[in-house]
């Protein structure tokens, strides 16, 4: 769904204390996101705000924040770990042209001391390979699937997994830290322990340090857009999805934790289960 309208836009905020795994702050350089995917947990915030597009259609770039952040570098405490790109992409297709991401990281890189988590689907992040460089740091990405079914419903304008490991693989080359998300975890769509089993075997031949699931998150506006794809993927999955209560969800995905660590201890790779880290929705 192409993206109808992009604002610049002048606000007040720049970055907040997070309840994510293994960071202290998190700063995201765009409000919405252009990609769209039909699981993201994201969409609660454009119903939180009362946005008047569909998700995917809408996105708002913080053109204030460079300013600020140069005026509040003291404010992070001392080797803080700052997630970039929480809650969207901030290599989505607008930033090739704005650059803000790259200005917002040059910032940051005034403090040396700082550890930047960044997190993206597009290869546009090797851009910035020579800031990355410079200063402690770790990036990430996240594959939900390798079924190209998958990826043509739910995640249509996301790069494909084989394009996303590539990216990862560059990173492994040049000595930074990286992580695998494969998550959002979907019961009988992609919480098969196989396909598990091929991802985390192809990160760990790439050299990719530690992979994490987490499961989806059915929070307010998201299953509206999940439904609406998975009618297109597979009709007769509505029902299941339609009774699946949040107790079940979890216990589903439980058990599934349960073999993927078995999995990643036998290839041999670290493995975190995210979701008791996360929000509760
Ligand atoms: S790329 Fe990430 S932030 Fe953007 S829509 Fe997809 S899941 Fe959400």
């Amino acid at each position: 769904m192409p993206v109808k309208r992009r604002i610049r836009w002048e606000g007040s905020y720049y970055f907040h204390e997070t309840v994510l795994p293994e960071m202290d702050y998190s700063i995201n350089p765009y409000f919405g996101c252009e990609i769209g995917c039909r699981y993201c947990y994201s969409i609660y915030y454009f119903k939180v705000r009362k946005i008047g597009y569909r998700w995917g259609e809408y996105v708002e770039a913080k053109y204030y924040l460079p300013r600020l952040l140069a005026r509040n570098l003291n404010r992070f405490k001392r080797g803080a770990v700052i997630g970039i790109g929480t809650y969207s992409d901030p290599y989505q297709p607008w930033e090739k042209e704005l650059k803000l991401t790259r200005r917002i990281l040059k910032i940051l890189r005034r403090r040396r001391d700082l550890h930047l988590s960044i997190q993206t689907r597009y290869p546009l992040i090797l851009r910035d390979m020579d800031l990355i460089l410079s200063g402690p740091s770790d990036v990430g990405s996240s594959i939900p699937s390798l079924e190209k079914r998958f990826g043509e419903v739910f995640e249509p304008l996301v790069p494909s997994p084989e394009a996303r490991l590539k990216m990862l693989g560059r990173f492994v080359d040049e000595g930074v830290e990286t992580w695998l998300y494969i998550a959002p975890v979907i019961p009988r769509i992609n919480d098969d322990p196989s396909m598990f089993e091929e991802l985390v075997s192809m990160a760990k031949d790439i050299g990719i340090n530690t992979v994490y699931t987490d499961v989806v998150r059915f929070r307010i506006g998201v299953k509206k857009y999940f439904m609406e794809a998975l009618e297109r993927y597979d009709p007769s999955l509505i029902p299941f999805f339609k009774e699946l209560g949040r107790r079940e969800l979890y216990s589903l995905y439980n058990e599934r934790v349960k073999i993927f660590r078995e999995i990643a201890d036998r290839i041999g790779i670290k493995y975190i289960d995210a979701a008791p880290m996360m929000f509760r929705d």
